[in-house]
Protein backbone atom coordinates (compact mmCIF):
# COMPACT_ATOMS: atom_id res chain seq x y z
CA UNK A 1 0.00 0.00 0.00
CA UNK A 2 3.56 2.16 -0.08
CA UNK A 3 2.82 4.73 -2.82
CA UNK A 4 6.56 7.08 -3.49
CA UNK A 5 9.31 6.98 -1.99
CA UNK A 6 9.96 6.63 1.63
CA UNK A 7 8.60 9.05 4.13
CA UNK A 8 11.52 10.69 6.34
CA UNK A 9 10.07 9.94 9.80
CA UNK A 10 11.24 10.94 13.19
CA UNK A 11 12.23 8.75 16.05
CA UNK A 12 12.33 10.58 19.57
CA UNK A 13 15.07 8.65 22.08
CA UNK A 14 13.37 9.90 25.55
CA UNK A 15 16.39 8.92 28.42
CA UNK A 16 18.14 10.50 31.08
CA UNK A 17 21.57 8.87 30.44
CA UNK A 18 22.98 10.35 27.37
CA UNK A 19 25.29 8.07 26.73
CA UNK A 20 22.01 5.38 25.54
CA UNK A 21 20.46 8.24 23.69
CA UNK A 22 23.60 8.28 21.76
CA UNK A 23 23.53 4.68 21.48
CA UNK A 24 20.39 4.47 20.36
CA UNK A 25 20.50 7.50 17.86
CA UNK A 26 23.69 5.73 16.25
CA UNK A 27 21.53 2.07 15.50
CA UNK A 28 17.90 4.04 14.96
CA UNK A 29 19.52 6.68 12.47
CA UNK A 30 20.73 3.49 10.18
CA UNK A 31 16.83 2.87 9.52
CA UNK A 32 16.90 6.27 7.55
CA UNK A 33 14.53 8.24 9.95
CA UNK A 34 15.80 10.97 11.90
CA UNK A 35 16.31 10.94 15.69
CA UNK A 36 15.79 13.39 17.90
CA UNK A 37 16.58 13.62 22.15
CA UNK A 38 15.10 14.63 25.33
CA UNK A 39 16.03 14.34 28.47
CA UNK A 40 13.24 13.98 30.62
CA UNK A 41 9.70 13.80 30.08
CA UNK A 42 8.36 17.49 30.06
CA UNK A 43 11.14 17.94 27.51
CA UNK A 44 9.91 14.82 25.21
CA UNK A 45 6.23 15.90 25.36
CA UNK A 46 7.49 19.76 24.42
CA UNK A 47 9.49 18.37 21.16
CA UNK A 48 5.96 16.14 20.62
CA UNK A 49 4.34 19.32 20.30
CA UNK A 50 6.85 21.40 18.23
CA UNK A 51 7.67 18.57 15.45
CA UNK A 52 6.37 15.53 13.62
CA UNK A 53 7.44 12.31 15.73
CA UNK A 54 6.41 8.83 14.27
CA UNK A 55 7.99 6.30 17.06
CA UNK A 56 9.17 7.26 20.93
CA UNK A 57 11.86 5.32 22.42
CA UNK A 58 10.67 5.98 26.41
CA UNK A 59 12.43 4.93 29.24
CA UNK A 60 10.66 3.89 32.26
CA UNK A 61 13.23 5.16 35.26
CA UNK A 62 13.47 8.93 34.72
CA UNK A 63 13.89 11.31 37.35
CA UNK A 64 10.86 13.61 37.38
CA UNK A 65 8.05 12.41 35.31
CA UNK A 66 8.67 9.09 35.14
CA UNK A 67 7.67 6.95 31.63
CA UNK A 68 4.43 5.59 32.51
CA UNK A 69 3.04 9.18 32.52
CA UNK A 70 5.04 10.67 29.85
CA UNK A 71 3.22 7.52 27.97
CA UNK A 72 -0.07 8.23 29.89
CA UNK A 73 -0.08 12.11 28.17
CA UNK A 74 1.12 10.59 25.09
CA UNK A 75 -2.15 8.73 24.38
CA UNK A 76 -4.67 11.57 26.30
CA UNK A 77 -2.79 14.09 23.95
CA UNK A 78 -3.71 11.57 21.03
CA UNK A 79 -0.53 12.03 19.28
CA UNK A 80 -0.42 9.15 16.39
CA UNK A 81 2.74 7.88 17.38
CA UNK A 82 4.26 4.39 18.44
CA UNK A 83 6.14 4.17 22.09
CA UNK A 84 8.11 1.42 22.52
CA UNK A 85 9.21 0.96 26.24
CA UNK A 86 12.74 0.79 26.81
CA UNK A 87 13.22 -1.09 30.39
CA UNK A 88 15.13 -2.73 32.56
CA UNK A 89 14.62 -6.11 33.99
CA UNK A 90 13.26 -4.94 37.41
CA UNK A 91 10.48 -2.27 35.31
CA UNK A 92 9.36 -5.25 32.99
CA UNK A 93 5.83 -5.62 34.52
CA UNK A 94 5.43 -2.32 34.15
CA UNK A 95 6.55 -2.77 30.57
CA UNK A 96 3.89 -4.79 29.89
CA UNK A 97 1.48 -2.75 31.35
CA UNK A 98 2.25 0.22 29.09
CA UNK A 99 2.21 -2.58 26.20
CA UNK A 100 -1.60 -3.21 27.64
CA UNK A 101 -2.15 0.53 27.72
CA UNK A 102 -1.25 0.90 24.07
CA UNK A 103 2.67 0.87 23.79
CA UNK A 104 3.87 -0.36 20.57
CA UNK A 105 6.58 -3.12 22.03
CA UNK A 106 9.16 -3.19 24.87
CA UNK A 107 13.14 -3.66 24.87
CA UNK A 108 15.03 -4.75 27.94
CA UNK A 109 17.72 -3.07 28.76
CA UNK A 110 20.86 -3.82 28.17
CA UNK A 111 19.70 -4.15 24.42
CA UNK A 112 20.86 -6.01 21.31
CA UNK A 113 21.39 -3.65 18.63
CA UNK A 114 19.77 -6.28 16.02
CA UNK A 115 16.98 -6.84 18.20
CA UNK A 116 16.31 -2.65 18.85
CA UNK A 117 16.81 -1.65 14.81
CA UNK A 118 14.21 -4.31 14.23
CA UNK A 119 11.62 -3.64 16.78
CA UNK A 120 11.92 0.14 15.46
CA UNK A 121 11.88 -0.62 11.98
CA UNK A 122 8.57 -2.69 12.82
CA UNK A 123 6.99 0.77 14.21
CA UNK A 124 8.51 2.85 11.60
CA UNK A 125 6.72 0.45 8.99
CA UNK A 126 3.12 0.65 11.49
CA UNK A 127 3.33 3.97 11.15
CA UNK A 128 4.00 4.33 7.64
CA UNK A 129 1.10 1.91 6.87
CA UNK A 130 -1.52 3.67 9.13
CA UNK A 131 -0.33 7.07 7.73
CA UNK A 132 -1.16 5.87 3.78
CA UNK A 133 -3.92 4.00 5.04
CA UNK A 134 -5.53 7.41 6.24
CA UNK A 135 -4.63 9.38 3.16
CA UNK A 136 -5.67 6.80 0.81
CA UNK A 137 -8.96 6.79 3.40
CA UNK A 138 -9.38 10.71 2.57
CA UNK A 139 -8.92 10.89 -1.03
CA UNK A 140 -11.40 7.99 -1.16
CA UNK A 141 -13.91 9.94 0.79
CA UNK A 142 -13.06 13.50 -1.16
CA UNK A 143 -13.76 11.51 -4.49
CA UNK A 144 -17.16 10.10 -3.00
CA UNK A 145 -18.10 13.45 -2.17
CA UNK A 146 -17.44 14.75 -5.38
CA UNK A 147 -19.12 12.15 -7.04
CA UNK A 148 -21.66 12.76 -5.05
CA UNK A 149 -22.19 16.28 -5.43
CA UNK A 150 -21.69 15.72 -9.10
CA UNK A 151 -24.47 13.13 -9.10
CA UNK A 152 -27.24 15.11 -6.91
CA UNK A 153 -25.79 18.46 -9.39
CA UNK A 154 -26.96 16.58 -12.21
CA UNK A 155 -30.29 15.32 -10.38
CA UNK A 156 -31.18 18.95 -9.71
CA UNK A 157 -31.00 20.25 -13.07
CA UNK A 158 -32.53 16.98 -14.71
CA UNK A 159 -35.10 17.48 -11.75
CA UNK A 160 -35.69 21.34 -12.24
CA UNK A 161 -36.23 21.30 -16.06
CA UNK A 162 -39.22 22.15 -17.82
CA UNK A 163 -39.30 19.17 -20.42
CA UNK A 164 -40.25 15.59 -19.47
CA UNK A 165 -37.18 13.08 -19.47
CA UNK A 166 -37.67 9.66 -19.53
CA UNK A 167 -34.46 6.79 -19.78
CA UNK A 168 -35.39 3.55 -20.66
CA UNK A 169 -33.04 0.57 -20.72
CA UNK A 170 -32.77 -1.98 -23.98
CA UNK A 171 -35.50 -4.09 -22.36
CA UNK A 172 -37.45 -1.04 -22.45
CA UNK A 173 -37.49 -0.56 -18.88
CA UNK A 174 -37.79 2.71 -17.14
CA UNK A 175 -34.63 3.48 -15.47
CA UNK A 176 -34.83 7.32 -15.02
CA UNK A 177 -37.90 9.61 -15.25
CA UNK A 178 -37.20 13.60 -13.66
CA UNK A 179 -40.33 15.45 -11.91
CA UNK A 180 -41.92 16.77 -15.38
CA UNK A 181 -42.56 14.01 -17.11
CA UNK A 182 -44.51 12.67 -13.54
CA UNK A 183 -46.06 14.75 -13.66
CA UNK A 184 -47.34 14.69 -17.28
CA UNK A 185 -47.94 11.00 -17.15
CA UNK A 186 -49.26 11.28 -13.78
CA UNK A 187 -46.77 8.73 -12.44
CA UNK A 188 -44.83 8.23 -8.62
CA UNK A 189 -41.24 8.13 -8.18
CA UNK A 190 -41.37 4.66 -7.56
CA UNK A 191 -42.80 3.62 -10.73
CA UNK A 192 -39.03 3.47 -12.05
CA UNK A 193 -38.29 0.16 -13.36
CA UNK A 194 -41.60 -0.11 -14.93
CA UNK A 195 -42.01 -1.45 -18.72
CA UNK A 196 -42.60 1.65 -21.17
CA UNK A 197 -45.91 0.26 -21.97
CA UNK A 198 -46.82 0.67 -17.99
CA UNK A 199 -46.63 4.53 -17.97
CA UNK A 200 -47.72 5.18 -21.66
CA UNK A 201 -50.94 4.38 -23.17
CA UNK A 202 -49.94 5.70 -26.54
CA UNK A 203 -48.98 1.66 -27.88
CA UNK A 204 -47.68 3.56 -30.96
CA UNK A 205 -45.13 5.63 -29.27
CA UNK A 206 -44.10 2.78 -26.83
CA UNK A 207 -43.46 0.94 -29.91
CA UNK A 208 -40.88 3.14 -30.98
CA UNK A 209 -39.52 3.91 -27.87
CA UNK A 210 -39.08 -0.07 -27.87
CA UNK A 211 -36.99 -0.21 -30.67
CA UNK A 212 -34.72 2.67 -30.02
CA UNK A 213 -34.15 1.34 -26.54
CA UNK A 214 -33.20 -1.97 -28.25
CA UNK A 215 -31.02 -0.97 -31.14
CA UNK A 216 -30.01 2.72 -32.45
CA UNK A 217 -32.10 4.11 -34.90
CA UNK A 218 -30.05 6.23 -37.68
CA UNK A 219 -32.86 9.31 -36.64
CA UNK A 220 -33.92 10.64 -33.89
CA UNK A 221 -37.96 10.14 -33.67
CA UNK A 222 -40.00 12.70 -33.67
CA UNK A 223 -43.95 12.15 -32.35
CA UNK A 224 -47.06 14.10 -31.15
CA UNK A 225 -48.49 12.79 -28.14
CA UNK A 226 -52.19 13.95 -27.24
CA UNK A 227 -53.37 13.17 -23.79
CA UNK A 228 -56.12 14.19 -21.86
CA UNK A 229 -57.04 17.89 -21.40
CA UNK A 230 -56.38 19.16 -24.38
CA UNK A 231 -52.19 18.40 -23.67
CA UNK A 232 -50.38 18.08 -26.56
CA UNK A 233 -46.37 16.72 -26.39
CA UNK A 234 -43.57 16.60 -29.33
CA UNK A 235 -41.82 13.46 -28.27
CA UNK A 236 -38.18 13.30 -28.87
CA UNK A 237 -36.49 9.61 -28.63
CA UNK A 238 -32.42 9.65 -29.47
CA UNK A 239 -30.58 6.47 -28.75
CA UNK A 240 -28.06 5.78 -25.96
CA UNK A 241 -24.37 5.04 -27.11
CA UNK A 242 -21.86 3.27 -25.08
CA UNK A 243 -18.10 3.45 -25.53
CA UNK A 244 -18.06 1.28 -28.74
CA UNK A 245 -21.38 2.86 -30.46
CA UNK A 246 -23.76 -0.21 -28.84
CA UNK A 247 -27.13 1.09 -27.73
CA UNK A 248 -27.68 1.04 -23.86
CA UNK A 249 -31.09 2.51 -24.14
CA UNK A 250 -33.27 5.29 -25.06
CA UNK A 251 -33.65 9.14 -23.78
CA UNK A 252 -37.30 10.28 -24.42
CA UNK A 253 -38.02 14.21 -24.10
CA UNK A 254 -41.36 15.58 -23.58
CA UNK A 255 -42.04 18.96 -25.23
CA UNK A 256 -45.26 20.74 -24.30
CA UNK A 257 -47.03 22.01 -27.28
CA UNK A 258 -50.53 22.61 -26.54
CA UNK A 259 -50.32 26.17 -26.59
CA UNK A 260 -48.44 26.34 -29.48
CA UNK A 261 -51.29 24.03 -31.07
CA UNK A 262 -54.19 26.20 -29.34
CA UNK A 263 -52.63 29.20 -31.41
CA UNK A 264 -52.49 27.02 -34.58
CA UNK A 265 -56.34 26.42 -34.35
CA UNK A 266 -57.21 29.22 -33.58
CA UNK A 267 -55.26 30.57 -37.17
CA UNK A 268 -56.99 27.58 -38.71
CA UNK A 269 -60.45 28.92 -37.54
CA UNK A 270 -59.71 32.67 -38.09
CA UNK A 271 -58.58 31.71 -41.59
CA UNK A 272 -61.91 29.06 -42.08
CA UNK A 273 -64.44 32.15 -41.05
CA UNK A 274 -62.24 34.69 -42.99
CA UNK A 275 -62.93 32.40 -46.04
CA UNK A 276 -66.36 31.04 -45.54
CA UNK A 277 -67.11 34.86 -45.42
CA UNK A 278 -64.97 35.97 -48.70
CA UNK A 279 -66.63 33.53 -51.03
CA UNK A 280 -69.88 34.50 -51.63
CA UNK A 281 -69.45 37.64 -52.60
CA UNK A 282 -66.74 36.71 -54.41
CA UNK A 283 -68.41 34.09 -56.67
CA UNK A 284 -71.23 36.84 -57.50
CA UNK A 285 -68.37 39.21 -58.64
CA UNK A 286 -66.95 36.18 -60.59
CA UNK A 287 -70.28 35.02 -62.16
CA UNK A 288 -71.25 38.90 -62.80
CA UNK A 289 -68.27 39.39 -64.57
CA UNK A 290 -68.65 36.06 -66.88
CA UNK A 291 -72.29 37.87 -67.58
CA UNK A 292 -70.66 41.28 -68.15
CA UNK A 293 -68.28 39.75 -70.89
CA UNK A 294 -70.35 37.46 -72.29
CA UNK A 295 -72.19 40.69 -73.14
CA UNK A 296 -69.18 42.28 -74.11
CA UNK A 297 -68.56 39.36 -76.72
CA UNK A 298 -72.29 39.41 -78.59
CA UNK A 299 -71.88 43.07 -78.87
CA UNK A 300 -68.76 43.16 -80.31
CA UNK A 301 -67.51 46.08 -77.64
CA UNK A 302 -63.47 46.91 -78.19
CA UNK A 303 -61.12 44.32 -77.72
CA UNK A 304 -59.04 45.91 -75.38
CA UNK A 305 -61.91 46.49 -72.76
CA UNK A 306 -63.07 42.27 -73.13
CA UNK A 307 -59.44 41.83 -72.35
CA UNK A 308 -59.05 43.93 -68.96
CA UNK A 309 -62.43 42.23 -68.08
CA UNK A 310 -61.24 38.67 -68.89
CA UNK A 311 -58.16 39.61 -67.23
CA UNK A 312 -60.20 40.45 -64.13
CA UNK A 313 -62.07 37.32 -63.86
CA UNK A 314 -59.30 35.51 -64.17
CA UNK A 315 -57.49 36.82 -61.30
CA UNK A 316 -61.14 36.16 -59.05
CA UNK A 317 -61.35 32.82 -60.15
CA UNK A 318 -57.58 32.22 -58.64
CA UNK A 319 -58.96 34.23 -55.53
CA UNK A 320 -62.00 31.51 -55.40
CA UNK A 321 -59.78 28.40 -55.83
CA UNK A 322 -57.49 29.62 -52.96
CA UNK A 323 -60.48 29.79 -50.83
CA UNK A 324 -61.90 26.52 -51.82
CA UNK A 325 -58.37 25.17 -50.54
CA UNK A 326 -58.36 27.20 -47.63
CA UNK A 327 -61.58 25.86 -46.61
CA UNK A 328 -60.83 22.07 -47.70
CA UNK A 329 -57.60 22.12 -45.46
CA UNK A 330 -59.30 23.54 -42.71
CA UNK A 331 -62.22 21.04 -42.67
CA UNK A 332 -59.23 18.63 -42.88
CA UNK A 333 -57.47 19.55 -39.93
CA UNK A 334 -60.53 19.68 -38.29
CA UNK A 335 -61.02 16.40 -38.73
CA UNK A 336 -64.52 17.31 -40.34
CA UNK A 337 -64.17 17.24 -44.18
CA UNK A 338 -64.44 13.53 -45.09
CA UNK A 339 -66.77 11.47 -42.81
CA UNK A 340 -68.90 9.40 -45.30
CA UNK A 341 -67.05 6.69 -44.99
CA UNK A 342 -67.42 3.72 -47.89
CA UNK A 343 -66.17 1.13 -49.49
CA UNK A 344 -64.33 2.56 -52.60
CA UNK A 345 -63.20 0.62 -55.88
CA UNK A 346 -59.73 2.41 -56.53
CA UNK A 347 -59.16 1.12 -59.89
CA UNK A 348 -62.51 2.19 -61.22
CA UNK A 349 -61.58 6.02 -59.12
CA UNK A 350 -58.59 6.32 -61.04
CA UNK A 351 -59.97 4.87 -64.51
CA UNK A 352 -62.40 8.16 -64.01
CA UNK A 353 -59.93 10.43 -62.72
CA UNK A 354 -57.75 9.64 -65.63
CA UNK A 355 -60.65 10.38 -67.85
CA UNK A 356 -61.39 13.49 -65.94
CA UNK A 357 -58.32 14.61 -67.14
CA UNK A 358 -58.03 13.95 -70.27
CA UNK A 359 -58.96 16.80 -72.03
CA UNK A 360 -56.64 19.18 -70.57
CA UNK A 361 -53.56 16.67 -71.34
CA UNK A 362 -54.96 16.88 -75.22
CA UNK A 363 -54.95 20.64 -75.08
CA UNK A 364 -51.04 20.51 -73.91
CA UNK A 365 -50.67 17.74 -76.49
CA UNK A 366 -49.32 15.37 -73.76
CA UNK A 367 -49.92 11.86 -73.21
CA UNK A 368 -51.75 10.68 -70.43
CA UNK A 369 -51.90 6.84 -69.35
CA UNK A 370 -53.03 4.90 -66.77
CA UNK A 371 -52.08 1.26 -66.22
CA UNK A 372 -53.25 -1.46 -63.43
CA UNK A 373 -50.76 -4.81 -62.32
CA UNK A 374 -53.63 -7.84 -63.02
CA UNK A 375 -57.17 -8.29 -62.43
CA UNK A 376 -57.27 -7.00 -59.01
CA UNK A 377 -60.01 -4.50 -57.91
CA UNK A 378 -58.48 -3.34 -54.41
CA UNK A 379 -60.95 -1.69 -52.37
CA UNK A 380 -59.92 1.51 -49.97
CA UNK A 381 -62.59 2.60 -46.99
CA UNK A 382 -62.70 6.26 -47.58
CA UNK A 383 -65.13 9.24 -48.32
CA UNK A 384 -65.06 9.07 -51.86
CA UNK A 385 -64.72 12.68 -52.16
CA UNK A 386 -61.45 13.00 -50.25
CA UNK A 387 -59.88 9.64 -52.45
CA UNK A 388 -61.05 12.34 -55.60
CA UNK A 389 -59.72 15.32 -54.15
CA UNK A 390 -56.13 13.44 -53.68
CA UNK A 391 -56.11 12.02 -56.94
CA UNK A 392 -57.42 14.86 -58.93
CA UNK A 393 -54.38 16.91 -57.08
CA UNK A 394 -52.05 14.83 -57.70
CA UNK A 395 -52.61 14.17 -61.29
CA UNK A 396 -53.82 17.54 -61.87
CA UNK A 397 -50.18 18.72 -61.02
CA UNK A 398 -48.39 16.20 -63.08
CA UNK A 399 -50.72 17.75 -65.91
CA UNK A 400 -50.38 21.69 -64.74
CA UNK A 401 -46.35 21.18 -63.98
CA UNK A 402 -45.60 19.04 -67.10
CA UNK A 403 -44.86 21.18 -70.15
CA UNK A 404 -46.43 20.15 -73.64
CA UNK A 405 -45.89 16.87 -75.13
CA UNK A 406 -44.62 15.55 -72.01
CA UNK A 407 -45.81 12.16 -70.56
CA UNK A 408 -48.28 11.33 -67.65
CA UNK A 409 -48.31 7.88 -66.09
CA UNK A 410 -50.73 6.43 -63.23
CA UNK A 411 -50.16 3.46 -61.99
CA UNK A 412 -51.90 1.28 -59.70
CA UNK A 413 -49.75 -1.49 -57.94
CA UNK A 414 -50.66 -4.82 -56.25
CA UNK A 415 -52.00 -5.46 -52.96
CA UNK A 416 -48.89 -5.91 -51.12
CA UNK A 417 -49.22 -6.22 -46.98
CA UNK A 418 -52.26 -5.27 -46.89
CA UNK A 419 -51.58 -1.64 -49.08
CA UNK A 420 -51.72 -0.96 -52.28
CA UNK A 421 -49.92 1.64 -54.14
CA UNK A 422 -50.85 4.29 -56.82
CA UNK A 423 -47.63 6.14 -58.49
CA UNK A 424 -48.30 9.59 -60.63
CA UNK A 425 -45.46 9.45 -62.92
CA UNK A 426 -44.63 12.30 -64.96
CA UNK A 427 -41.37 13.85 -67.00
CA UNK A 428 -42.54 17.54 -66.22
CA UNK A 429 -40.25 20.18 -64.68
CA UNK A 430 -39.14 18.41 -61.27
CA UNK A 431 -38.36 19.29 -58.07
CA UNK A 432 -35.03 20.52 -56.56
CA UNK A 433 -34.25 18.27 -53.94
CA UNK A 434 -33.75 21.09 -51.20
CA UNK A 435 -37.78 21.71 -52.18
CA UNK A 436 -38.76 18.26 -52.16
CA UNK A 437 -39.73 17.80 -48.23
CA UNK A 438 -41.10 21.39 -48.31
CA UNK A 439 -43.94 20.78 -50.82
CA UNK A 440 -45.89 19.50 -48.23
CA UNK A 441 -46.33 22.55 -46.55
CA UNK A 442 -48.75 24.95 -46.55
CA UNK A 443 -48.47 27.74 -49.05
CA UNK A 444 -45.26 26.40 -50.12
CA UNK A 445 -44.47 26.58 -54.25
CA UNK A 446 -41.08 26.34 -55.86
CA UNK A 447 -40.08 29.38 -57.57
CA UNK A 448 -38.06 29.43 -60.29
CA UNK A 449 -38.08 30.13 -64.32
CA UNK A 450 -40.30 27.20 -65.51
CA UNK A 451 -43.15 27.79 -62.16
CA UNK A 452 -43.45 31.68 -62.64
CA UNK A 453 -46.27 31.63 -64.92
CA UNK A 454 -48.18 28.36 -63.74
CA UNK A 455 -51.43 29.17 -60.68
CA UNK A 456 -51.73 27.49 -57.73
CA UNK A 457 -52.21 27.96 -54.04
CA UNK A 458 -49.67 26.02 -52.82
CA UNK A 459 -52.30 24.21 -50.55
CA UNK A 460 -53.45 20.72 -52.96
CA UNK A 461 -50.07 18.71 -51.11
CA UNK A 462 -50.76 19.78 -47.66
CA UNK A 463 -54.60 18.79 -48.34
CA UNK A 464 -53.46 15.60 -49.91
CA UNK A 465 -51.22 15.10 -46.63
CA UNK A 466 -53.78 15.73 -44.46
CA UNK A 467 -55.76 13.32 -46.02
CA UNK A 468 -54.08 10.43 -46.24
CA UNK A 469 -52.53 11.18 -42.71
CA UNK A 470 -55.91 10.79 -41.49
CA UNK A 471 -56.31 7.45 -43.65
CA UNK A 472 -53.35 6.05 -42.22
CA UNK A 473 -52.03 6.07 -45.96
CA UNK A 474 -48.42 8.03 -46.89
CA UNK A 475 -46.97 10.05 -49.67
CA UNK A 476 -43.45 10.04 -51.03
CA UNK A 477 -41.80 11.80 -53.81
CA UNK A 478 -39.00 10.57 -56.29
CA UNK A 479 -38.17 13.72 -58.63
CA UNK A 480 -35.57 14.92 -60.39
CA UNK A 481 -35.17 18.82 -61.15
CA UNK A 482 -35.25 18.90 -64.94
CA UNK A 483 -36.34 15.46 -65.11
CA UNK A 484 -39.96 14.96 -64.02
CA UNK A 485 -41.32 13.46 -60.73
CA UNK A 486 -43.06 10.44 -59.09
CA UNK A 487 -45.40 10.51 -56.23
CA UNK A 488 -45.89 7.37 -54.86
CA UNK A 489 -49.38 7.16 -52.29
CA UNK A 490 -50.17 3.74 -50.02
CA UNK A 491 -53.50 2.97 -48.80
CA UNK A 492 -54.71 0.65 -46.49
CA UNK A 493 -56.52 -1.93 -48.45
CA UNK A 494 -59.98 -2.62 -46.79
CA UNK A 495 -60.11 -6.08 -45.30
CA UNK A 496 -61.74 -8.96 -47.28
CA UNK A 497 -60.34 -7.22 -50.09
P1 LIG B 1 -49.94 24.36 -56.16
O1 LIG B 1 -49.79 23.37 -57.28
O2 LIG B 1 -51.30 24.90 -56.06
O3 LIG B 1 -48.88 25.38 -56.17
P2 LIG B 1 -49.38 22.13 -54.43
O4 LIG B 1 -49.42 22.06 -52.94
O5 LIG B 1 -50.21 21.18 -55.17
O6 LIG B 1 -49.72 23.61 -54.77
O7 LIG B 1 -47.88 21.94 -54.86
C1 LIG B 1 -46.87 22.64 -54.19
C2 LIG B 1 -45.66 22.86 -55.09
O8 LIG B 1 -45.06 21.60 -55.38
C3 LIG B 1 -46.02 23.42 -56.44
O9 LIG B 1 -46.10 24.82 -56.40
C4 LIG B 1 -44.89 22.94 -57.31
O10 LIG B 1 -43.78 23.80 -57.15
C5 LIG B 1 -44.52 21.60 -56.69
N1 LIG B 1 -45.11 20.47 -57.43
C6 LIG B 1 -46.21 19.76 -57.10
N2 LIG B 1 -46.42 18.75 -57.99
C7 LIG B 1 -45.44 18.83 -58.90
C8 LIG B 1 -45.08 18.07 -60.08
N3 LIG B 1 -45.79 17.02 -60.50
N4 LIG B 1 -43.97 18.45 -60.75
C9 LIG B 1 -43.22 19.50 -60.35
N5 LIG B 1 -43.51 20.25 -59.27
C10 LIG B 1 -44.60 19.93 -58.55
Amino acid sequence: MQSGPKEQLNVLVVDDEENIRLAVDRIVRRLDCGVLHARNGEQALETLQKQEVAVVLLDLKMPGMDGMEVHRRIREAGYNVQVIIITGYATIETAIEAMKQGAFDFIPKPFDKEHLRLVVDRALNTIRLERDRFRLEKERRRALLDLDTEKSRIRTILESLPNGVIVTNTEGSVVLMNQTARQILDKKEDDIGCEIGECLEDGELCELIRSQSREAQQDDISYELQLGGGHFYMVRTNPVLGENGECLGSVVVFGDISDLKEMDRLKSEFVAKVSHELRSPLSTIHEQMALVLQDMLEQEQPEKEQRILSRAKEKTKGMLSLIEDLLDLSRVEAGSAYTEVQRVDLREMLNSQVDFFRDRAVEKDQELSFEASGEEQPIVEADPRALESVLSNLIGNAVKYTPEQGRIAVRLGPVQDGQVRVEVEDNGIGIEEKEQSRIFERFYRSKNKQTRNISGTGLGLPIVKGILDDMGGSISLRSQYGQGSTFVVQLPVASGS
